[in-house]
C-alpha cells in the first residue's frame, strides 16, 4: 500500500482508519473521498475530494489523478438502513463496489472491501460460526454482502485483481458515531451511560453478537493488506472477531465504572429480527492461520478504554 483512495472515509471506520494510514504510510498519499465533507481531521488533515461512488467516471478520474495502487471501498448502507430503504441499499451496495472493482482493475491495483457478519443467515449454524459454512442471509444488506464477497473473489479470479476482504462484526468507537447498522448500541449505550446514567436498548436480552474494539478492526485490515498474498487460501471475505456478549453483560461491565447506571429495553422489531439472523460467535481461526490475525481488547479491556477515551474527549458525539 503506497497511494490509497478511501472511499466512504468520513464514516465510523474511514475517519479513524484515514489517520492511522497516515500515521503509517506516506500522509499526501491518502486520499480520503466520501460524498460530503465534514470539519473532520480525516477531511481536513490531507487529501481529500467529493467523490460519489455511483459514478464510475468520478472513480477513475480520481484514481487517475492520484495515480493509486490501493483502493479501500468503505462507502456503503449499513444494515438497519438498508432493511428500510432496500433498493437504494441494492444500488449503493452492490453499484459503488462493482464501480470501485472496475476502478482497481483499471488501475491493477490492490482492494479492500469489509464484508460482515451480516453475510450469514437464519440457516447458518450460531456457535463458533465457520470460515465456510452455509450464506442464505434474510435481509438486503446481508444480500448485498455475500453478492460482494463473491464478486471480489470473482475479480480476482478473473482479472487478477488483489482483492482482500474481512467479514467485520460489531464496531465499537469513540471518535464517528456508527452509521445505522444492527449493532450501534454498543456504542450508544457508552455515551448515554456517561451523560444520563441509563440506556434504553433496541436490542433485548440475552442476544449475542460479536463485537470488536476499532483499534483491533484498523490492525486486522492493514495487517490482512500487507499479508503475503501466497500464504493467503480466501480472500473475500475472513471471519474476525474479538467478543460476543449480549446487551446486559456489556450493562454489567459498564457497571463496574458506573455502579448506578441502568440498562431499559424497548425492542425495535427491525433490528431484533437482523439480530437474530446473525451468529451469536464467530470462529476466527483461518484468519489466524493464513495472516495471523490477533487481537488486544476483550470486552474489559475495551470498556475501559472507550470511557477513558469518551470522558477526555468531553462525550460529544461525532
Ligand atoms: P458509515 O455508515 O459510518 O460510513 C459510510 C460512509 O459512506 C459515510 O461517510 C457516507 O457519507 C458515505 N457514503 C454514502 N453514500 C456514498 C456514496 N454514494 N458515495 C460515496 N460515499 C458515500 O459506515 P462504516 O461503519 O464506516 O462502514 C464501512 C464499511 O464497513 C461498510 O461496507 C460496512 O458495511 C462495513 N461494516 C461496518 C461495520 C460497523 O460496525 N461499522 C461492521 C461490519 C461491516
Amino acid at each position: 500500500m503506497k497511494r490509497i483512495l478511501i472511499t466512504g472515509a468520513l464514516g465510523q471506520i474511514g475517519t479513524e482508519l484515514t489517520l492511522k494510514l497516515r500515521e503509517i504510510y506516506r500522509g499526501d498519499f491518502v486520499i480520503a473521498t466520501d460524498i460530503r465533507k465534514n470539519d473532520s481531521e480525516a477531511a481536513q488533515n490531507g487529501p481529500f475530494e467529493i467523490l460519489d461512488v455511483t459514478s464510475l467516471n468520478s472513480i477513475i478520474e480520481i484514481a487517475k489523478k492520484y495515480k493509486v495502487d490501493t483502493i479501500i471501498h468503505l462507502a456503503a448502507l449499513l444494515s438497519a438502513k438498508a432493511e428500510a430503504s432496500p433498493l437504494n441499499a441494492w444500488n449503493l451496495n452492490m453499484g459503488g463496489l462493482l464501480n470501485a472493482l472496475e476502478t482497481a482493475r483499471e488501475m491493477n491495483a490492490q482492494f479492500f472491501t469489509p464484508s460482515s457478519i451480516g453475510a450469514f443467515g437464519p440457516t447458518t449454524p450460531k456457535t463458533l460460526t465457520p470460515q465456510d459454512t452455509v450464506m442464505r442471509p434474510a435481509t438486503m444488506y446481508g444480500v448485498n454482502k455475500v453478492a460482494g464477497e463473491l464478486l471480489c473473489d470473482y475479480y480476482h479470479r478473473k482479472y487478477a485483481v488483489d482483492t482482500r476482504g474481512l467479514r467485520f462484526p460489531g464496531l465499537i468507537s469513540y471518535i464517528a458515531p456508527p452509521g445505522g447498522g444492527t449493532t450501534d448500541y454498543a456504542v450508544e449505550i457508552f455515551y448515554e451511560a456517561i451523560n444520563s446514567r441509563n440506556y434504553t436498548c433496541y436490542i433485548k436480552e440475552g442476544t449475542y453478537m460479536d463485537m470488536m474494539y476499532m483499534p483491533d478492526a484498523l490492525n486486522a485490515l492493514i495487517d490482512l493488506m500487507e499479508a503475503d498474498s501466497s500464504r493467503l487460501t480466501h480472500r473475500n471475505s475472513f471471519n474476525v472477531t474479538a467478543m460476543s456478549f449480549a446487551p446486559e453483560q456489556l450493562a454489567l461491565e459498564i457497571r463496574k465504572h458506573i455502579p448506578d447506571f441502568e440498562i431499559t429495553y424497548k425492542v425495535d422489531p427491525i433490528r431484533q429480527m437482523i439480530a437474530d439472523s446473525w451468529p451469536n460467535s464467530i470462529d476466527a481461526s483461518a484468519a489466524e492461520a493464513e495472516w495471523g490475525f490477533k487481537i488486544e481488547y476483550d470486552l474489559a479491556k475495551m470498556t475501559v478504554d472507550m470511557i477513558q477515551k469518551l470522558l477526555r474527549k468531553g462525550n460529544k458525539k461525532g
